[in-house]
């Protein structure tokens, strides 16, 4: 070991001792590559939001990125490029020009986490020291999750698609429009799900599409969930079971997506622990998804493989000088870029005091949001806490479905997250929905 591990009401308290741990000796600097203030791991929404903010705050030379990919994919636009409402190119921009200005760009993975010695190691061999660390990876979306979905994914001329990639959104709305009737099947795989309303936004775009088309008489619509419930919030479910019925969608719970043929989807009926199959002729696949393989027994996570945070003050709980932001965490929220917002405005009051020797003080209530989008032009916005309570930010009943918020979901939110978000000026709505209620709501 470089360095000694202070114990933790010690750290807590005491950037100075950070300082001192992270100085102290010269043998540790020496087999460090190179060396930050600050070291964000993760270029996506997460990283980048309070990877900006750093950099305004802490100044030139203070921050390094580490994240091996060219290109950022704005993912929740992923659901209307699968619907036709948008391309592809929109959702894409290079990394290097959403990189804060002078940060250090590392353009390589991280495989190892080392922090009782304040520094991470990358796939291409080097170490990176900090004195903080803000872990934001990101999750694996685990295609070979369902067996036969990769084969069939790449195969274009399959019927087969997922929105939660962005080699494959654009077949979805390919096969949406190639579709002449028939048996059309969505997915929803258990728990955790980036978005976990995705899986059947897209089912709601392409059924009002075959309407406006002429091939919805000759269709069935299903859509498959391996949970219980159709959306894990009392009032959004039931404004969803009203569309779901109004729309003639076949619901089924408990059914887990573990197979998929040429002509067939092979589901485990996980009340009855009985298979099903059913014969498709459109499937939109949303295939399970977990943390990162590489995160499965590093010493910042928990036994599954996510950063292990206090859920409120997004501090690690065993590291007081790392951080953890977004879908890598087990946070009990929804993942969402939504969440990420309202976590990096929690993120950038609690590094701020840690750095200046204090206590984390500002709580994270989950906030997360989904626009729940029921067709063109339409969408229900859910926005909820930890304890799945409304937490609107509208002064009108937002389980409706609404044009007004389709617009935002399509025309605003994009620009709030470019603008906004990526460049740490967006921490989510909590101060415009305490004044549009007037001072009535926290
Ligand atoms: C189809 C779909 C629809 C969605 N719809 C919505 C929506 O409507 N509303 C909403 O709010 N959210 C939505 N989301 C979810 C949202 O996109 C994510 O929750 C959000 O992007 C999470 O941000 P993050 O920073 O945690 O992870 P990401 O943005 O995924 O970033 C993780 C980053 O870590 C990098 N990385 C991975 N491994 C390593 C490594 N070993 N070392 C270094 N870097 C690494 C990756 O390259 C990536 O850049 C949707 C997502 C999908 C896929």
């Amino acid at each position: 070991m470089l360095l000694q591990r202070a114990p933790r009401s010690t750290l807590r308290n005491g950037s100075g001792l950070f300082k001192s741990l992270f100085h102290s000796t010269p043998s540790a600097r020496a087999q460090l590559d190179h060396t930050h203030q600050f070291v964000v791991v993760g270029g996506g929404a997460g990283g980048l939001a309070v990877g900006s903010w750093i950099r305004r705050k802490y100044g030139e030379n203070s921050l390094a990125i580490i994240e091996p990919a060219d290109t950022h994919y704005y993912q929740p636009m992923f659901t209307l490029v699968g619907g036709g409402a948008k391309k592809m190119d929109a959702t894409a921009r290079p990394m290097a020009s959403l990189m804060p200005p002078d940060a250090k760009w590392v353009r390589s993975s991280v495989t190892e986490f080392r922090p009782d010695e304040n520094y991470v190691v990358t796939a291409d061999g080097q170490r990176v020291g900090y004195e903080y660390l803000v872990v934001a990876l990101g999750l694996e979306v685990k295609y070979d999750g369902i067996k036969g979905l990769q084969p069939l994914l790449e195969d274009p001329q399959s019927m087969v698609s997922t929105n939660y990639s962005p080699l494959y959104a654009s077949k979805t709305f390919q096969n949406i429009q190639r579709f002449t009737g028939g048996n059309a099947i969505f997915t929803m795989p258990p728990l955790p799900v980036k978005c976990p309303g995705a899986p059947q936004k897209i089912m709601y775009l392409a059924e009002d599409y075959w309407r406006k088309h002429g091939v919805r008489d000759e269709t069935t619509v299903t859509y498959n969930t391996a949970l219980g419930v159709i959306f894990g919030v009392k009032k959004y479910a039931n404004s969803l079971l009203k569309v779901v019925e109004e729309r003639d969608i076949k619901l089924n719970f408990q059914r887990k997506c573990v197979e998929i043929t040429k002509n067939e989807a092979i589901f485990e009926n996980t009340q009855e622990g009985t298979i099903e199959t059913y014969k498709y002729d459109f499937l939109h696949a949303s295939p399970p998804q977990g943390p990162l393989a590489m995160m499965k027994g590093q010493p910042i996570s928990d036994e599954i493989g996510w950063v292990d945070v206090d859920k409120t003050t997004l501090q690690h709980r065993r590291y007081p000088n790392v951080f953890g932001i977004g879908d890598c965490t087990n946070v009990p929220t929804s993942k969402t870029a939504a969440a990420v917002a309202a976590e990096s405005a929690i993120l950038k009051t609690n590094i701020a005091a840690v750095v200046k020797g204090l206590n984390p003080s500002a709580l994270y209530d989950g906030y997360t949001s989904c626009p729940l989008i029921t067709g063109y032009g339409k969408t229900i916005l859910a926005e909820f806490d930890f304890n799945a309570n409304p937490l609107e930010t509208f002064p009108f009943d937002q389980g409706k479905e609404r044009r007004s918020m389709y617009h935002l979901k399509k025309d605003v939110m994009p620009e709030l997250y470019w603008e906004g978000l990526l460049k740490g000026l967006w921490g989510g709505p909590a101060i415009a929905r305490k004044i549009m209620h007037l001072g009535t709501r926290e």
